[in-house]
């Protein structure tokens, strides 16, 4: 209900009577005043929405009282009452804030009943106006909140995945985000590497979903990653039945993850339409997830780069020092064997003059694929530098590691390489050498070194080696011990030229 309440502020008792009885009969309740100060005593302990004022006033100017009303309750609306004089100031009261005026001489009633009840519908407008500006600033504060906690989340996703991780916590840390910032069913990922078919990944469901849902979007899942393993781009949304790829769950979001040599899929099903901005920060989750990957790979193949030697592909010499350092440490503290093979091709000077250097870069390479197939996957496979090779058999003792010797002697004497245009035959000369109380890295290096040398000399394409205990079985030909471990008088029986 319209609040009908008018201040009348005027010091004739005749025109206070008149114009309230008139008021009253209309519907409003008017309450009166004689002069400014009871005015603003009237108005102190309640404001009005229409004030009807005389300009002339015995104590306090009307000029002067407008304000001073305006200043507590901008909404009231005040109606003047000017004599013909007044008009000047009348105007003056208009900039001030008053509503209309009338002239007292002029006064008819019905036209004081307009005008009054055009101030009222102004008012109305007005503080709807006001309401709607006020709902408009805060639906901006709330949309800037959102944005800002928006923000947040992705500056969140980018602390959270901007360190190198392995692909497992990559795929665990965004499963978590996206299961955390949206409400969802349902929500699968999955990341796989298009070479060795290693894959990571997981799921997240409400306890309550169907199982016939869950086993439709793992059918659907599972088909589309493999779309996306083809190249294809399945990218969607939907948001109702029809359009949904898995029926019955009307809102899907979905998106392929493709980075180089990976691929994958992130989906998320739920009942209710995913909002714009929802669909928004699910892409945003995904695309900062491949930004991570690609550091992750790229940070792969620079720590890689730096372990690794260009043309074999092999770990290279500072790494081998670096592992053998810690496996001598581990050997020691757990009392395990270790033992290391140091491979010398033989006369690869000559190889290099006859066939040229690239031929020579190319018997290297062929020879690194070859010993990568004959350790197994806890040895460490080095290029020590040049046409060196050196191999480091944790938890092996140094008779395994003769037999393994030997065996790599027979197999490349026996297997010739096959180049672009031609076969090749080389040799290696082998020196043996296990880890002896006492020894550190560098010793163990130097014994295998000796065994080498010890190898050459007695006319390559040999193994040689430093024996501390040495078992029964006897590997075959062409193994001999150093006369160091001779001495020692510990080694077993060895076949070939040294029985
Ligand atoms: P030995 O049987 O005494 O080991 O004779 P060798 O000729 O194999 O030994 P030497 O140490 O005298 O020569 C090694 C040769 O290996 C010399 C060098 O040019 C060659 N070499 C070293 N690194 C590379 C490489 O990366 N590519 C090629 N093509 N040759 C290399
Ligand atoms: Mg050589
Ligand atoms: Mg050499």
């Amino acid at each position: 209900m319209p609040d009908k309440r008018i201040l009348l502020v005027d010091d004739d008792p005749d025109i206070v009577s008149v114009l309230s009885r008139f008021l009253n009969r209309q519907g409003y309740t008017v309450v009166s005043a004689a002069s400014g100060r009871e005015a603003l005593e009237r108005f102190h302990s309640q404001t009005f929405p229409i004030v009807i004022l005389d300009l002339k006033l015995p104590d306090i100017p009307g000029l002067e009282l407008l304000p001073r009303l305006k200043e507590q309750a901008p909404d009231t609306e005040v109606i003047l009452f000017t004599g013909l004089g007044g008009l000047e100031s009348a105007v003056q009261a208009l900039r001030l804030g008053a509503y209309d005026y009338i002239v007292k001489s002029e006064l008819r009633l019905p036209d004081l009943q307009a005008v009054v009840n055009r101030a009222l519908e102004r008012r109305r407008l007005s503080r709807a106006n006001r309401e709607l500006v006020e709902h408009l600033r805060q639906a901006r504060e709330e949309l800037a909140a959102r944005r800002k906690a928006e923000l947040a989340q992705i500056r969140r996703i980018g602390e959270a995945l901007a360190q190198p991780l392995a692909p497992e916590q990559l795929t665990a840390g965004l499963l978590n985000l996206i299961w955390e910032s949206l409400p969802l069913a349902i929500l699968g990922l999955t990341l796989q590497n298009r070479e060795t078919s290693e894959s990571w990944g997981g799921e997240r469901r409400q306890p309550d979903l169907a199982p016939e849902v869950y086993g439709a979007f793992q059918r659907w899942f599972r088909d589309t990653l493999a779309q996306v393993g083809r190249e294809e781009n399945p990218d969607g949304v939907s948001g109702a039945v029809p359009e949904s790829p898995v029926w019955p769950l009307p809102a899907m979001l979905w998106k392929a993850i493709r980075v180089e040599g990976m691929s994958g899929l992130a989906a998320a099903g739920r009942q209710e339409p995913f909002t714009p901005e929802e669909a928004e920060l699910f892409r945003i989750f995904l695309l900062q997830g491949e930004a991570a990957l690609k550091n992750l790979l790229l940070f792969e193949e620079v720590k890689s780069l730096a372990v690794r030697d260009g043309l074999t592909g092999l770990y290279n010499y500072r790494y081998f020092w670096e592992m053998l350092n810690q496996q001598v440490e581990q050997s020691r503290r757990y009392g395990w064997p270790l033992s290391l093979l140091f491979l010398d091709i033989d006369d690869f000077k000559k190889v290099n003059d006859t066939l040229g250097h690239p031929q020579g870069d190319l018997v290297l390479q062929a020879l690194a694929r070859y010993l990568g197939t004959q350790v197994r996957q806890a040895d460490l496979l080095c290029r020590y530098g040049g046409e060196e090779f050196v191999i480091l058999l944790p938890q092996s003792r140094v008779e395994q590691a003769l037999i393994l010797a030997e065996r790599l002697r027979d197999g490349i004497a026996t297997t010739p390489f096959p180049l672009a245009d031609r076969e090749v035959h080389i040799t290696v000369s082998i020196g043996v050498a296990g880890l002896a109380p006492g020894m550190d890295g560098t010793a163990l290096v130097k014994a295998a070194d000796t065994a080498l040398y010890h190898a050459k000399r007695s006319g390559r394409n040999q193994v040689s080696g430093v024996v501390e205990l040495f078992g029964q079985e006897a590997p075959r030909d062409r193994v001999t011990l150093l006369p160091e471990s001779r001495k020692r008088g510990r080694r077993g029986r060895l076949g070939g030229q040294d029985s």
